[in-house]
């Protein structure tokens, strides 16, 4: 299975249906069906031993405020799978990682949003993995890296967050507002890292990318390209998904990093 980078962006975008909602439905008829799939979300951070949501149908969380009542009527009753759980702890813990089951945890908008536009049928479960608290780029390269033989057993694992995320500084009135050029050349530097894939030159962004702390101010939404680039194999390939932005500076840079052979 290809490994997969998800810009999420809005939580409205679960309503929404443009160019970057059917990049993400194309995807998912696209790549190979997955057995099932595992999210790493930017709205999942949680004190160390590593969670793993264990429900076996986990419950649609609104995790977020002052959004049209019809978002909040929305669910997405895909699936869990406790054996998967299981499974990710067991090869966390293996790898020298703590890691646990929570039994009770849904799953958040970072996680079902996109999965709304690329799964719209909900019938392929979906185990969702906290960032740990603290956490670094290597943590989550090992975690990725820990994660990666799933992917011969068609499990899609997934990073959902965004590459440009700084929300005091978005245009919410203009959904297509003109691109600010510091959060393109953040982007674009991102973008030059990934083919050839740099993962050391990614994980010193904060000291080496333009506009780091204008594009990165807090971590969480960034933070899941390490989980993607720990489950990367040195053969795959980059395949751009999505590359764009909303309200100015928002990026839905949205990629896969997969086998050569894919798509055939
Ligand atoms: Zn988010």
């Amino acid at each position: 299975m290809p490994v997969v980078y998800i810009s999420h962006g809005s939580p409205i975008v679960a309503l929404r249906e443009n160019d970057f909602t059917r990049a993400l439905a194309q995807m998912g008829q696209d790549l190979p069906r997955p057995r099932a799939i595992a999210v790493v979300s930017a709205h999942w951070e949680a004190p160390s031993p590593i969670r793993v949501t264990g429900a076996p149908r986990p419950t649609t969380i609104y995790d977020f405020s002052g959004f049209p009542d019809e978002l909040y009527r929305l669910t997405y009753p895909s699936p869990g799978s406790p054996d998967l759980a299981a499974e990710i702890v067991r090869l966390l813990t293996e790898a020298g990682s703590q890691a646990t089951i929570d039994a009770r945890r849904g799953l958040d908008h970072g996680a079902w949003v996109p999965l709304l536009h690329a799964y719209p049928a909900a019938d392929v479960p979906v185990v969702e993995v906290a960032l740990p608290v603290p956490r670094s780029p290597e943590v989550l390269l090992t975690v990725g890296q820990a994660l990666a033989p799933l992917r011969e057993d068609g499990i899609l694992l997934v990073g959902s967050g965004g590459i440009v995320h700084n929300l005091p500084r978005l245009h919410w009135n203009d959904e297509d507002a003109a691109v600010d050029p510091w959060a393109k050349a953040f982007d674009d530097w991102v973008r030059a890292r990934l083919d050839p894939l740099d993962r050391q030159a990614i994980a010193g962004y904060r000291d080496a990318a333009p506009n780091a702390r204008l594009a990165v101010p807090t971590t969480e939404h960034f933070d899941p390209i390490f989980f993607v680039l720990g489950a990367a194999s040195e053969s795959d390939r980059l395949l751009d998904i999505y590359e764009g932005f909303h309200y100015g500076n928002l990026s839905m840079r949205t990629f896969a990093l997969a086998e050569p052979t894919w798509p055939t």
